[in-house]
């Protein structure tokens, strides 16, 4: 684990800068992770720490203005997609990369069938006929588990359920077997049953097509069925990464601590937020000179307010992979965590 040749996208140094008549808002900041193939990366933080702009930025989708890429490189295939022009991205996207977002409705086209969306992509990146499409098409929808292929390819997105055109989306996104799936939030706006099928079915399709996936999600619970490794973000930053064995049993950056200390809210706010963490996110337009979580930590100390942490390698004798964690008092987080182990191994 953790070799290079594995894996299948390396991002350097990514920042995205919104200009607001409010001000600069820096969404990402210096953010560097890998994906290796085939695993689940998890991609954690509360709702405006910019998983979604990074998401977005992979594939040369930050709108400008006011979004601007202000650093870094995303390698994938030997490439700089950063460096692409629009029409080299988009033979990338949506063939070699894909991407699924919470709210299919603002992804399909509601005049247009599931037929021409799905036949779109063949048309496009395989230059196939719509006739040559269709057989293909239904497979993919049958793949998906869509009962009736045929009759889901004649219908409009509003005559499908939310979990359907959930279901149509991710077969598309995997039409061209991609090497990446970015997936923002895929379950979010479904009910907890059909969240728990479109999981599973993500999770089959992945082992049966090796495609590795970027699981974007502020639910805890999600992380720890689906992923194999986590990134923690904070304020447009990375704050941790970690195996989601280690970040679960011994998480390292205090904010990583709260979100899994948080308990989880049976029925969630206006926002679908399942965890809190006590205190309010900073102001990315104005984030203070230290370390941006300092105010609502505590662990913090002086220092913290005055320098902010790098994202460096810890010491974890139990690691079972690389840990990286923005905070230089971690190795106290951690050992506080061991010293409240409890010698009977359990309840507290
Ligand atoms: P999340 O982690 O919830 O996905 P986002 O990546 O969507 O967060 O957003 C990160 C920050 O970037 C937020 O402060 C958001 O307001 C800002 N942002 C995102 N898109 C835009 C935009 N098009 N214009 C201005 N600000 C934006
Ligand atoms: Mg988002």
């Amino acid at each position: 684990m953790g070799d290079s040749e594995n894996r299948v996208l390396e991002v350097k140094d990514l920042s995205v800068r919104f200009d607001t008549h409010q001000g600069t808002v820096r969404a990402v900041d210096g953010v560097s992770f890998y994906i290796e193939e085939g695993e689940t990366l998890g991609l954690v933080g509360e709702s405006g720490s910019g998983k979604s702009v990074t998401n977005l930025a992979l594939l040369g989708l930050i709108p400008n203005p006011p979004g601007v890429i202000d650093s870094g490189q995303v390698l994938f295939d030997g490439k700089d997609l950063l460096k692409l022009s629009i029409h080299e991205m988009r033979k990338i996207r949506g063939n070699r990369i894909s991407m699924i977002f919470q709210d299919p409705m603002t992804s399909l086209n509601p005049l247009l069938t599931i037929e021409q969306q799905l036949a779109e992509v063949l048309e496009i990146h395989r230059g196939m006929s719509r006739r040559e499409a269709r057989p293909l098409c239904a497979k993919g929808l049958g793949e998906v588990g869509i009962p009736s292929p045929e009759k889901c390819l004649d219908s409009y997105p509003h005559e499908l359920s939310g979990g359907m055109r959930q279901r149509v989306m991710i077969a598309m996104a995997l039409l061209c077997d991609p090497k990446i799936l970015l997936a923002d939030e895929p379950t979010t706006a479904l009910d907890v049953t059909i969240q728990a099928q479109i999981l599973e079915l993500m999770a089959k399709l992945q082992k049966d097509h090796g495609t590795a996936i970027m699981l974007v999600t502020h639910d805890m619970g999600v992380v720890a069925g689906q992923a194999d490794r986590v990134n923690v973000m904070y304020a447009g930053r990375l704050a941790e990464t970690a195996s989601t064995k280690d970040l679960f049993d011994r998480p390292m950056h205090p904010y990583s601590k709260g979100l899994l200390e948080s308990v989880p809210r049976l029925f969630g706010d206006a926002s679908g937020e399942l965890f809190s963490v006590p205190g309010q996110p900073p102001d990315l337009a104005s984030l203070p000179a230290g370390c941006a979580f300092a105010p609502r930590c505590s662990y913090a100390v002086d220092a913290c307010t005055n320098t902010r942490p790098e994202l460096t390698v810890q010491i974890d004798a139990n690691a079972t992979s690389e840990r990286l964690v923005a905070c230089t008092e971690a190795a106290r987080v951690l050992a506080a965590d061991l010293a409240a182990e409890p010698a009977d191994g359990g309840a507290s």
